[in-house]
C-alpha cells in the first residue's frame, strides 16, 4: 500500500510498504478515505519532534472504512464508515475514566508524558499512521466512531483532531459571558477555537497570526477581529491597548513550537530566544493576559524544555490549563453543533490532494502557498 513515512526532517515521501495486519483481537483494519495534513505533523517534519525514526508511517486525521475486525471487536463491522480520533485510547484506565482520553496509560508510550497517537513517531508510542492506504486500529470498540449518514465526510474528518481540538481550547479557557478571548494562531486549530469561543460566550475574540489570508479568513469564519504581528511593535502592548489596557481575559496559545520567523518578533521587538521550538506566543499569550486571567495551552511543543515567562504568569496570578485534546468527550456536541448549523467545519478544507502527491501537499502547507489553510489527502480509489 502506498503511506507516507518520515525520512529526515524536511523530507516526507510516499512509500510502498506491507500492509498492515489484525495484532491483537481488539484491533480492526480500516481503509483510509480521507486524511489531513495537521500543524503537529510540522513539528515532525521540522525535526522538532525526539523520537522520530527513519521510515515512520505519518498521520493522525483521518477517516474511513472499516475493512477488517479483530475476533473481539463487537461494535465494529466491516463496512462501517468510521472517523478515528487521533488519540489511541484503552477506555478504562485511571485517565480513560476521567476522559482524559489523551493521557491514557494503556498505550505504549508510558515512558513519555502523554498518551498514544497515530502516526506520530515513537515519541507517541510508534503507532502507524493514516496518511496511508490502510491503518491498523488498536482498542477499536473504544475510539472510532460511526461516521451518522447526516455528517459530510470531510466534516467526519476534521473532527478526528483539529475541530475538538480548537473547541477544547476554547473550554479550557473557562471563557465567561463576554470575555475577551484573543487566540494566537490562524491555523485550523486557532481558527476552530475563535470560532468555539463563542459558543462559550465570548464577547470578542481576536486573532493573531502573521498571514494576512488566514487572518482575513478568521474574520469571515470566527467574525473574529484580527491582528498581523508583523504590523505591529509590540504584541502585548498592542492587545493592551485594544482592551481598555486591561490585556485580554483569556488568551489561547495554538501554535506551539514554531522553528520559523516568528522569534524574531519577541518581547517588545527584542531578539529574545532564537532558537527552533522557541515558545513565542506563548509568551505573547502570557503578556497580554489580564491579571486574574486564563491561559490555555494546545499549541504542541516538541523539545521537553523551553524557557517561559513563568515569573509573569505568577505575579499576574493566571491560570494556565493545557492538554491534547480528549476528541471522543468532544465528538456528541459538536456533531450537534454541525447539525444546528453552527459551524461548517470543511469550510477550512483549501486543498485536496491526492495521497500520491504528499509530499508537494506539505511543501503548500509548510510554506503557505496557495492560501493553505488546511490539505486534506486523498487515496486511490
Ligand atoms: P498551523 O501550522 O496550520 O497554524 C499555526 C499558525 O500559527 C500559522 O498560521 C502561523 O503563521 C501562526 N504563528 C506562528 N507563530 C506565531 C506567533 N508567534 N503568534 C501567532 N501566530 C503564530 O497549525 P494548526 O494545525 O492550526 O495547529 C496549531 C498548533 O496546535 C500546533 O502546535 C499543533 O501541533 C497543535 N495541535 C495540538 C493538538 C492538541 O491536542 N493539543 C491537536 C492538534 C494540533
Ligand atoms: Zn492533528
Amino acid at each position: 500500500m502506498l503511506a507516507t513515512t518520515c525520512r529526515r526532517p524536511r523530507r516526507m515521501r510516499i512509500e510502498h510498504v506491507a500492509e498492515p495486519g489484525i495484532e491483537h483481537p481488539n484491533d480492526a483494519i480500516v481503509r483510509v478515505t480521507r486524511s489531513c495534513i495537521c500543524g503537529s505533523d510540522i513539528h515532525i517534519y521540522n525535526g522538532l519532534v525526539p523520537d522520530t525514526r527513519v521510515g515512520s508511517i505519518i498521520g493522525h486525521e483521518f477517516c474511513g472504512v472499516v475493512e477488517e475486525v479483530g475476533p473481539s471487536v463487537q461494535d465494529l463491522k466491516v463496512g462501517d464508515r468510521v472517523l478515528v480520533p487521533f488519540n489511541i485510547f484503552c477506555g478504562s484506565c485511571f485517565f480513560c475514566q476521567k476522559e482524559l482520553y489523551g493521557n491514557c496509560h494503556n498505550v505504549n508510550s508510558q515512558a513519555s508524558a502523554m498518551g498514544g497517537f497515530y502516526g506520530y513517531t515513537h515519541t507517541a508510542g510508534g503507532y502507524d499512521g493514516g496518511q496511508a492506504e490502510y491503518v491498523r486500529v488498536p482498542f477499536a470498540d473504544v475510539g472510532p466512531t460511526i461516521i451518522p449518514d447526516d455528517i459530510h465526510i470531510e466534516d467526519a474528518v476534521l473532527l478526528t483532531d483539529a475541530f475538538p481540538t480548537g473547541y477544547q481550547a476554547a473550554e479550557m479557557g473557562s471563557i465567561r459571558e463576554g470575555d475577551t478571548v484573543v487566540v494566537f494562531g490562524a491555523g485550523p486549530v486557532g481558527l476552530f477555537a475563535a470560532k468555539s469561543a463563542w459558543f462559550f460566550g465570548a464577547g470578542r475574540v481576536i486573532v493573531v497570526d502573521r498571514e494576512d489570508y488566514r487572518l482575513e479568513f478568521a474574520r469571515r469564519f470566527a467574525h473574529a477581529e484580527t491582528v498581523n504581528f508583523l504590523e505591529v511593535d509590540d504584541v502585548a502592548t498592542h492587545l493592551k491597548k485594544m482592551t481598555d489596557w486591561l490585556g485580554a481575559d483569556v488568551c489561547i496559545d495554538a501554535v506551539g513550537c514554531d522553528a520559523t520567523g516568528s522569534a524574531f518578533h519577541g518581547i517588545t521587538g527584542k531578539i529574545l530566544m532564537l532558537q527552533a521550538g522557541s515558545p513565542i506566543a506563548l509568551h505573547w499569550a502570557i503578556n497580554s493576559a489580564r491579571k486574574g486571567g486564563r491561559i490555555s495551552i494546545v499549541g504542541v511543543y516538541g523539545p521537553t524544555f523551553n524557557m517561559i515567562p513563568i515569573g509573569n504568569a505568577v505575579n499576574k496570578g493566571l491560570t494556565l490549563r493545557m492538554n491534547q485534546a480528549s476528541v471522543k468527550r468532544h465528538l456528541p456536541r459538536l456533531i450537534e453543533h454541525i447539525r444546528a448549523g453552527h459551524i461548517s467545519p470543511r469550510e477550512v478544507i483549501t486543498h485536496r490532494i491526492p495521497l500520491e502527491d504528499v509530499a508537494d501537499a506539505y511543501d503548500i502547507f509548510v510554506n503557505k502557498r496557495e492560501n493553505c489553510i488546511k490539505p486534506v489527502l486523498v487515496p486511490p480509489l
